[in-house]
């Protein structure tokens, strides 16, 4: 007797629109300009991806110190300093520019509101480094809250305009904008939430509710990952985090019938793909 298993997978799984584009411009700058290509910390937030990339000539360096005159470094879709894109010019490094349309649309609203001279907010993780690149666009004096505690422990201001990191929970981020309405007097709110993360987590809530158990795949390194799996967590659904198909366990199976599946936004098909073979061969397996 087979055990039979449903698998049913997000409609949002693997690479978002963003690290998609990201790995396009990767491949061209292979083909065009030949290995070695650098990027700045782990490309994408994928262990398994990243191992894939360094056999294929893609380095990830500490510092522009580790990038040759004349290299080609690709910036990541989240990490946009721009006095670091200056450096690199000034070194005469090649730059292939991967940053993600949204993220795009945060600074140049943040330079907007810099021309106004109207003082910026951001809410979001200030370790970022979206975040960080953000408030590189947005010069001195910029304001980062995390949470609504730091948001109500602001000086009162007559007037700031607010732009929110791309992957910020949107609940979390209403509370924040709730205690800064109550303390800029003009207070102008550029929703600047990424889409693509927000579909993903309502499908994935969708799904949890329609299966025994939640399969998340992605980096152990990946915050949207982390959360998706928090998500099922919190809605009480047996949920399992694995970056691999190594990593599943036959036994989780014993009295499940329907799985789900998620990635994270860094989660490449190939990975995808290895786990939805292994599901199978368990399926077509008789229970222990
Ligand atoms: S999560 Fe959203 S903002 Fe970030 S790279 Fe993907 S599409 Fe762009």
């Amino acid at each position: 007797m087979k055990r039979k298993l449903e698998i049913l997978t997000s409609p949002h799984a693997g690479y978002c629109f963003g690290v998609k584009r990201a790995m396009r411009l990767i491949e061209q700058g292979l083909a065009c300009f030949g290995a070695p290509i650098f990027t700045l910390g782990d490309v994408i937030h994928n262990p398994q991806e990243v191992e894939r990339l360094e056999a294929l000539g893609v380095r990830p360096v500490a510092s522009l110190d580790d990038v040759q005159e004349g290299g080609t470094l690709v910036l990541r879709a989240h990490r946009v300093h721009p006095e670091l894109i200056r450096e690199a010019e000034r070194r005469g490094i090649r730059i292939l520019d991967a940053t993600c349309p949204f993220v795009r649309r945060s600074q140049h609203f943040v330079k907007q509101f810099g021309e106004e001279s109207c003082p910026v907010i951001i809410i979001g993780d200030r370790e970022h480094p979206e975040v960080q690149g953000i408030a590189g666009h947005a010069g001195a004096g910029v304001i980062i809250v995390k949470d609504a505690a730091e948001a109500a422990a602001l000086a009162p201001l007559e007037r700031a305009g607010v732009v929110i990191q791309t992957t910020f929970a949107r609940e979390e981020a209403e509370k924040i904008i709730d205690v800064l309405a109550a303390r800029v007097d003009d207070l102008r709110v550029q929703d600047t939430i990424c889409q693509a993360t927000e579909a993903r987590r309502e499908a994935a809530l969708a799904l949890a509710q329609r299966v025994d158990l939640m399969l998340v795949v992605g980096g152990k390194n990946s915050s949207n990952t982390k959360r998706l799996f928090q998500l099922c967590v919190d809605a009480r659904v047996p949920a399992r985090f694995i970056e691999s198909a190594d990593e599943i366990d036959p036994g989780w199976f014993a009295s499940t019938r329907r799985i789900g599946l998620t990635t994270g936004t860094s989660t490449p098909d190939w990975l995808i793909d290895a786990v939805l073979k292994r599901l199978e061969e368990i399926s077509a397996c008789p229970p222990p």
